[in-house]
């Protein structure tokens, strides 16, 4: 092939949805992912739930009222909106299409609802279509999920005894994922789930037309 025949490569971002039961690590994982791949970008969902110490807006989330919560729905401006462990949470449109493309790579990190309501956006829309994929993070074990509930301590224990509740139903909808992860080691997690998005990153259906040489 002649130099002058190459083209640039075009070719859309990876949006990779991360669900899994609170307390199983997904934001320890993506964080640390993060750290290995600095170029990864975000979501930055929109909640009506409080700051948790440590926490800043517009950086782990949106801190939003209910009004205008509201009001992004009645504008359109969610892909997906869910009520989790009695809190609204919802990812804007401008957070995860705009960015694909652009070519950024965007981490989901969603529960479980707003997941299968992606995933079914994804079959009637070509961009989300091309460059979606669904990761579930499953804790070792039930018990170790409550330890690191109990350990992380950013919960009430009326708030920690739902979110294992609804551990229960979210764990049974693995098999609705594209991958799988335990998230026993920490570093194998992280690995593991680099290797995820290496392989994304190979997916012939996200380059454009003139994505290749021809
Ligand atoms: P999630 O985002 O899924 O709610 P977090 O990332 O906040 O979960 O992790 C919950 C707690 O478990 C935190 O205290 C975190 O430090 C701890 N943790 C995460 N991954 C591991 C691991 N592989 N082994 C032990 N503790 C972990
Ligand atoms: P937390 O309050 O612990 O940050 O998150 C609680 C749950 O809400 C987690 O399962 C997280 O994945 C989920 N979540 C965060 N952002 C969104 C979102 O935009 N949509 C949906 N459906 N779930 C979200």
């Amino acid at each position: 092939m002649r130099n002058s025949q190459k083209s640039k490569i075009e070719k859309l971002g990876v949006a990779m949805i991360v669900s899994g039961p609170s307390g199983t690590g997904k934001s320890t994982v993506c964080n640390e992912l993060k750290k290995l791949v600095p170029e990864l970008g975000f979501s930055i969902s929109c909640t009506t739930r409080t700051l948790r110490s440590g926490e800043e807006n517009g950086r782990e989330y949106y801190f939003i009222s209910k009004d205008e919560f509201n009001a992004k729905i009645a504008n359109n401006m969610f892909i997906e909106w869910a009520e989790v462990h009695g809190h609204f949470y919802g990812t804007l449109r401008s957070e995860v299409i705009d960015k694909v493309l652009e070519g950024e790579d965007v981490l989901l990190d969603i529960d479980v609802q707003g997941a299968m309501q992606i995933k079914k956006y994804a079959e009637s829309d070509e961009i989300l279509a091309k460059c979606l994929e669904l990761v579930f993070i499953g804790p070792p074990s039930f018990e170790e999920l409550e330890l690191r509930l109990r350990t992380r301590a950013t919960e009430t224990e009326d708030a920690i005894l739902l979110r294992l509740k609804n551990a229960k139903s979210e764990l049974e909808l693995w098999q609705e994922y594209g991958y799988l992860i335990i998230n026993n080691e920490l570093d194998k997690a992280v690995e593991e789930m680099k290797a995820v998005l290496d392989v994304m990153h190979k997916s012939a259906k996200r380059l454009t037309q003139s994505g290749f040489f021809v």
